[in-house]
């Protein structure tokens, strides 16, 4: 019998798992899984990708076992993750009748009103609709045994710590609270200490080094030339599905809109798109529907398409963590991606704050052909790497172009 059914959980849910071809629990399952089975408070770190999903998903379903009353609560930080861990649950129960709602803002009460009235066992949740759903007592969580804290720093990140005490403090405190993260940041630490009981901790790998299947590369370029590197880019990569990201909304709809003219299959993501329109986004992207997806951070973290080989950062991330996330996206459950950053001259602190955060120097790269306007940038391939190391130095360095003009 698979390694699942090993680790405690009914066969049910085991043969559920392995139907979606789970062959062995990734590390973060194999530690957590029976550790909730056993009903205790859990604190678990791993990085993006590394399936931590099914790893509290699993044994919750498994203690559920069958349909009853609402019996399990999971926050989630966006809609798009609520969906996808509803979809995963889904898949994982295929063998059970218990019933998942997933609850989101940005689209109407009455069908998710009418689903909590027909009775389910779980419900995977953002923090804010869920709260309107209180205040209207449509919904009540006395009921709630296992309730869990996903993707907790970014629900810190998106300022819903506020939102997710006031719901943890509506459920039964003989609950067991679960709280899984990719990075554990202090202010959720605070959170451990007065929602966790006595928690197990459980931290799987280097936290800060991102998926190690994942090629890195450099690509300096003059600012005005980033939009046509983007497609040289384009034209030279063998790729299914290519992640591009960005800093602003404006930006990303500007993107998309020069990739459509080049005749690429393209679809957007940002926070000013409706929820149909981010819905089909991304089942677009997953499908094959569209090749290239164009995000903002806050749009695209979390999002988990197997398929995605590339990920683009057309603006280098402000933090080193953000760098990180957005990796995440790809080489995830261990295949091959290439993660693409577009540097200009205005960059080069935060690609020393990353080269450090992640404890490695990204290489540079040109796309053979380009005809780049002349950067200084392009011509120092170790000036970075250098001032990587100690991060302070790099403020007092004089801009290498300083000295070769
Ligand atoms: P995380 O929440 O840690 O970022 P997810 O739970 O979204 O990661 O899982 C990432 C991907 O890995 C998903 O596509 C999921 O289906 C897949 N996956 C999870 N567990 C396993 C496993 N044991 N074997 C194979 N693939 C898995
Ligand atoms: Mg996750």
């Amino acid at each position: 019998m698979s390694s699942f059914v090993e680790l405690g959980l009914s066969e049910d849910i085991a043969h559920g798992v392995q139907s979606m071809n789970f062959i062995d629990p990734s590390p973060i399952q194999e530690k957590s899984i029976p550790v909730i089975l056993e009903k205790k408070d859990l604190v678990a770190s791993a990085q993006t990708g590394t399936g931590k999903t099914a790893a509290f998903g699993l044994p919750i379903l498994s203690m559920l076992k069958s349909h009853g009353k609402l019996r399990a609560l999971i926050l989630e930080p966006t809609r798009e993750l609520a969906f996808q861990v509803g979809e995963a649950l889904k898949d994982y129960g295929r063998l059970t009748n218990l019933r998942t709602l997933v609850i989101f803002g940005g689209v109407g009460y009455d069908k998710q009103k009418e689903a909590l009235n027909r009775g389910v066992d779980i419900v995977i949740a953002t923090p804010g609709r869920l709260l309107d759903l209180l205040e209207q007592d449509a919904i009540s969580l006395h009921s709630i045994q296992h309730l869990v804290l996903d993707e907790c720093d970014r629900m810190l990140d998106m300022g819903f710590l506020p939102d997710v005490s006031k719901i943890i403090k509506k459920t039964p405190t003989t609950r067991q609270t679960l709280l899984f993260s990719a990075t554990l940041p202090p202010e959720i630490q605070s959170i451990c200490s007065w929602a966790l009981i006595d928690p197990l901790r459980i931290e799987i790998g280097v936290l800060r080094s991102p998926a190690e299947t994942v090629k890195h590369a450099l690509y300096p370029v003059a600012s005005n030339q980033k939009q046509e590197l983007l497609l040289a880019l384009l034209e030279k990569l063998h790729y299914q599905s290519i992640l591009i990201f960005c800093r602003t909304k404006v930006q990303a709809d500007r993107i998309a809109h020069e990739l459509k003219k080049a005749q690429h299959l393209v679809a957007v993501m940002h926070a000013d798109r409706s929820q149909g329109e981010r819905t089909e986004a991304l089942a677009g992207f997953k499908s094959g529907k569209y090749e290239v997806l164009v995000a903002t951070d806050i749009a695209a973290r979390g999002i988990d398409v197997a398929s995605v080989t590339h990920v683009i950062n057309y603006d280098i991330p402000g933090h080193p963590e953000d760098y990180v996330h957005r990796i995440g996206r790809t080489g995830r459950a261990q295949t091959e991606g290439d993660a693409l950053t577009l540097i200009t001259g205005e960059d080069l602190r935060e690609v020393a704050q990353i080269e450090h955060y992640i404890n490695q120097k990204i290489p540079r790269e040109k796309v053979e052909g380009f005809n780049y306007t002349y950067t200084a940038l392009l011509e120092q391939t170790e000036v970075v790497a250098e001032a990587a190391v100690p991060r302070r130095s790099l403020r007092n360095t004089k801009p290498a172009n300083a000295r070769r003009r």
